[in-house]
């Protein structure tokens, strides 16, 4: 334990926190220092609690010391929120998993904040519900890191991000405060709306300890279409008439023709030569009806440079499809020495607009730019592929997402649709957000946390570096 934590504070840290449910060892708290953004800081414990008591104690301890502390998942943030504070603590939630109540009949379930996404799907299809957000990762993040950074994932077209899924919450703020908010009901209108407020926060107002989530009855029918177009703008075009007719869609994942190139290479997959983008469409509903919302969709994306559009032949290629779809991003790190991965979003009308003024970006740049994502709410996973260690390469990589960025702000967009903000894009938030709202967001921070313990230096703009590993 580093020499400026007081000998007082590790003494309680300890006698609270006994045997495996405290890491000192740097050894033993490096695998706590990262997440998926590849920054890297060591903390100077990890505490794993295991009630929301444990919670409240460690936050006030801290308070109280004036010692930065940052909530961690499972640490497959992209953004470095996860990151802690050098020589801060790490609070692991990963020890509370368990599901304290289902009740369908009231379509809620109360969970802890360290069940596992995938769990809370599995528990709930047992009563034949499920909870909308759906991140790629669902196997192996949590609830609190999904809340957090209000994660979605396909679904969120029809049936929301957690903003839209999630009642109300139990939480400890940063002076140690424990609260609740939201309500068990789905509907109530009592007092401001905090449990929007603190969804998407990224750890920095309170630590969550127990949600109410909204569930959702599973459809009895899913068809998956995918429609493959010979120009990308032409694919961008059918989104924008898919979703301006009335059957939502349940998934409308775009995918450009650099991104299928790596499909080609890691599937069985089988395009034409010709293909320039692909859409994944998935429908759902009752079963009278499926046919029907399915023809809607068919029409809907038709487009000078439609080649083919089917649904999926068999269950293995619906699977297929998404197993493609779900492994891009991984696939895309052997690609490149680096990539800048954004998830920017627009309204879907300007998406023409965004691809083909992004290629220009690409061509002005001489750098490869590759577009996926949940392309029906207007997010696009842009990711700018280069070599860090190419000094020219990299300068340029970075001002071409600062124009990125640029043409977001012009379209109408916003800078993350999921991912947040974290440390790696918290310099340009001021693009977005104008200096008397950021003020007014400052001041709800320190109103929460009135010594700025919890997660530093993320989201607003200045603070120390960390190391990229
Ligand atoms: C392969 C892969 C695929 C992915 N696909 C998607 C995708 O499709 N959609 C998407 O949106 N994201 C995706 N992600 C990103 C990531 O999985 C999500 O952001 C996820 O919600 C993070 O959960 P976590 O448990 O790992 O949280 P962490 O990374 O540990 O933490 C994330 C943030 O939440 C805070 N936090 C964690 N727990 C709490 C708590 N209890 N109270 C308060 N704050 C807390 C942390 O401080 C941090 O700010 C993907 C990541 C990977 C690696």
């Amino acid at each position: 334990m580093p020499s400026s934590l007081p000998a007082s504070f590790v003494n309680r840290l300890k006698a609270n926190f006994p045997g495996d449910q405290i890491y000192t060892d740097p050894a033993d708290c490096w695998s706590y220092g990262y997440d998926n953004s590849r920054l890297h800081a060591l903390p100077s414990a990890v505490v794993f609690a295991k009630s929301h008591e444990q919670v409240e104690f460690l936050v006030q301890l801290c308070n109280h010391e004036h010692v930065p502390l940052t909530a961690r998942g499972r640490g497959t943030g992209t953004t470095g929120a996860t990151v802690p504070a050098p020589h801060g603590i790490v609070l692991a939630l990963e020890r509370m998993n368990s599901i304290l109540e289902i009740s369908p009949a009231d379509r809620y379930m109360l969970v802890q904040a360290g069940v596992l996404n995938q769990e809370v799907q599995d528990a709930a299809a047992r009563y034949g519900f499920f909870w909308p957000p759906d991140p790629s990762s669902a196997g192996f993040c949590t609830i609190g890191g999904n809340l957090a950074y209000n994660s979605a994932g396909p679904r969120a077209v029809k049936y929301g991000t957690p903003r839209e899924n999630t009642l109300g919450l139990r939480a400890v703020t940063g002076n140690g405060k424990s609260i609740r908010t939201g309500v068990f009901t789905t509907k109530g209108v009592v007092g401001y709306d905090l449990t929007r407020l603190l969804i998407g926060s990224e750890g920095t107002l309170a630590i969550f300890t127990e949600a109410i989530l909204k569930l959702t009855p599973l459809s009895e029918s899913v068809q998956t279409l995918r429609a493959i177009y010979s120009d990308i703008v032409g694919a961008t075009e059918a989104i924008a008439r898919i979703m301006s007719q009335p059957t939502i869609p349940c998934a409308l994942e775009f995918i450009d023709r650099s991104a299928l190139g790596i499909i080609a290479r890691h599937s069985s997959l089988e395009l034409p030569r010709e293909a320039a983008a692909l859409l994944l469409i998935e429908v759902d509903g009752d079963r009278e009806s499926i046919e029907h919302s399915v023809a809607n969709i068919e029409k809907a994306a038709v487009t000078e440079q439609l080649l083919e559009i089917r649904t999926a032949h068999s269950p293995q290629e619906r699977d297929e499809l998404w197993r493609v779809r779900k492994t891009l991003s991984p696939a895309l790190r052997k690609m490149a020495p680096g990539k800048i991965n954004e998830d920017i979003v627009v309204p879907v009308t300007r998406l023409p607009e965004l691809v083909t003024r992004l290629d220009l970006i690409a061509r002005k740049y001489n750098l490869v730019i590759l577009n996926f994502g949940h392309a029906g709410n207007g997010n696009i996973h842009t990711n700018i592929l280069y070599d860090p260690a190419d000094a020219s390469e990299n300068e340029r990589a970075h001002r071409c997402l600062d124009e990125v960025f640029d043409l977001v702000i012009e379209l109408q967009g916003t800078l993350s649709g999921e991912h947040g903000i974290g440390l790696v894009k918290k310099d340009y938030l001021a693009k977005e957000i104008d200096a008397d709202t950021l003020t007014l967001m400052r001041g709800i921070k320190r109103q929460f946390d009135p010594n700025g313990i919890l997660n530093p230096d993320k989201i607003f703009p200045a603070g120390p570096s960390v190391n990229r590993d």
